[in-house]
Formats: C-alpha cells, structure tokens, sequence
C-alpha cells in the first residue's frame, strides 16, 4: 500500500481524507504538478515548482508550503514508496470552509495539498516511444486560460477517449484552424532542420519539458520557430512529437490516418528524447 501525503501527514493512501466541501472536489478550483521520477530521483523538481507558484498566483490562492519543504516531501514519498522510475503527483486546492459556495472561501481557509507517487517501471525505456503515437484532431473547447495548470480535465480526458474509440493514442486540439496542444503534453511538427512549436500564450500550458526540449534543440544547433500551425501542415510534416513531464518526448506517426514519413518514429524526435533524458538525469535531485 502506498504512503502519500495530506496537509503535512504521512498516511496510508486508505486513512486520507479530504472533506467533501472541499473547492477542488465541488469547484476543480485546484492546481496541480507532475514530476517524473527516474533512479529514484525528481527530475527537473526547480522548473515544477517555479509553475506551481505561478498557477496558484493567478488564482490568488495561498502557497501552504515553501519550495524546500516541498521538496523534502517529494523526496521523502519516493523513498517511503522506493520509486524507482514514476511520478511524484501534486494537488493543492483552494480548500473548504465546510459549505459550498460559488464565492471564495474567507482568505484564512487553509489550502489543501496533496502528494502521492506513481510507479512505472520501464517510464525512460518506453515500448510506446519507440512505435509512436498515433493522434486524432478534435476542437479545443476548453477555458480561455490554460496557462493555468488547473484540474479541470474533462475534457482532455474526454479527447483521450475519442482518440482510443478511433483506435489512437491521444489527440492534438485546434482552434481557429491551429493546433493549441495534446490532451496532455505540448505538440510539435519538424520539417527538414526545423522544429516548430506554437508559441507560449494563455492558450496552451507552459509545458516544464517544453522548456527543455527547445533549449536542447537549439544547443545542438537544431531551427526551433515558435508559431502556430494547422492540422493539414502537420499531416505533410517530416515528423512530430509531444512533450510532457511523464512521457518526455513522445514521436507523432500518424494524424488523423495520415503516416508521417514512412510512418516510424524520425530522426529528431528519438534524438531529442535521448538528448533530454541524458541531460535530465545528470541534474536530478
Ligand atoms: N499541455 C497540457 C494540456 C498538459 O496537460 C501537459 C502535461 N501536464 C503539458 C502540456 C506538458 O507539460 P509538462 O511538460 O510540464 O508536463
């Protein structure tokens, strides 16, 4: 049985317990983070962390822990579960005052935070990376800021289901004629030299690996453009990719039944996988 975390205990994952006023359960009004776990250590731990604090900013929610604590916890979880390879999961919320209501609760309401560790044996070494994913396009119908990492996930996770009914993967969402991102990572097409990527806006979440991924590329003296791009230049690119903390960099061999290339995993996507797992497990923590 699994030891998480609830607003500063150590339980068994059947002793916790959160109230059912609480904001995240009645109101999704909670953020959270995900944290890849590999030889039992957090890779990049800093680069979450820094998101948490923005996410819980532009929704005037109250930090009820600090950036070292936080990661004693996580820490401390890995080693009680000893992960290995998996995830450490972060929820905090805005809480409960015992009722509900659509107004926020007084500003002295405690948040509510939440850790508990995945684990995934075989995460770095993945089957599915080395085939590909396979992705539909369905519309980007959710809120307006999704620079937010909240916990609103219906309908990501209703994108993620649509894709396996059509026998896929995972699926990019398009608005107004481009892709915004994957139901859960950030999405990518390359074309000869060039990555291409939509830029950072409240449209699509500030992906941590993201980050990463483009700042390897450019190192090693690969394009990268930030601009948007639509389904049909995706469908005739040379390849494609998502990025995410729990799956890394994810090749892209088919959209909407058209194959990418010859339909295999390309040259960039496996090399930048290779590159940003290399670099990443020297600077874990
Ligand atoms: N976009 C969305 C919608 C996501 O849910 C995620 C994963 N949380 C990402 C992008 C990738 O972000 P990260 O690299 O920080 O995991």
């Amino acid at each position: 049985m699994r030891t998480v975390y609830v607003n500063g205990e150590y339980l068994p994952e059947t002793e916790a317990r959160i109230s059912i006023f609480d904001r995240g359960f009645l109101m999704a009004d909670g953020v959270y983070e995900v944290t890849s776990v590999l030889d039992g250590k957090l890779i990049d731990f800093d680069g979450h962390a820094v998101r948490l604090s923005r996410s819980l900013n532009e929704l005037e929610m109250k930090n009820p822990i600090s950036k070292e604590d936080l990661l004693e916890v996580h820490r401390e979880l890995v080693r009680l579960n000893e992960i290995d390879e998996g995830l450490v999961y972060l929820q905090i919320t805005r809480g409960s005052d015992g009722d509900r209501d659509f107004a926020f609760p007084a500003p002295e309401t405690e948040p509510t935070i939440v850790l508990f560790t995945q684990n995934k044996p075989g995460l770095a070494d993945s089957p599915a990376a080395k085939k590909g994913a396979k992705v539909i396009s369905i519309e980007d119908i959710r809120w307006g800021r999704r620079d937010i990492k909240t916990v609103q996930l219906l309908y990501p996770s209703m994108g993620k289901m649509m894709a396996k009914k059509a026998g896929c993967d995972d699926a990019w969402m398009v608005e107004d004629g481009f892709v915004t991102e994957g139901t859960s990572n950030n999405a990518y097409i390359v074309k000869g030299n060039k990555i291409i990527t939509r830029a950072l806006s409240n449209e699509i979440l500030h992906g941590i690996t993201r980050a990463a991924v483009l700042r390897f590329a450019r190192e090693a003296q690969m394009e990268v453009e930030e601009r948007n791009f639509t389904i049909d230049e995706a469908k005739q690119a040379d390849e494609a990719f998502t990025t995410s903390a729990s799956a890394f960099v994810m090749p892209v061999v088919e959209i909407d039944g058209v194959a990418l290339g010859d339909g295999t995993p390309g040259r960039v996507a496996p090399r930048l996988r290779e590159i940003y797992l290399d670099e990443m497990r020297k600077a874990a923590v």
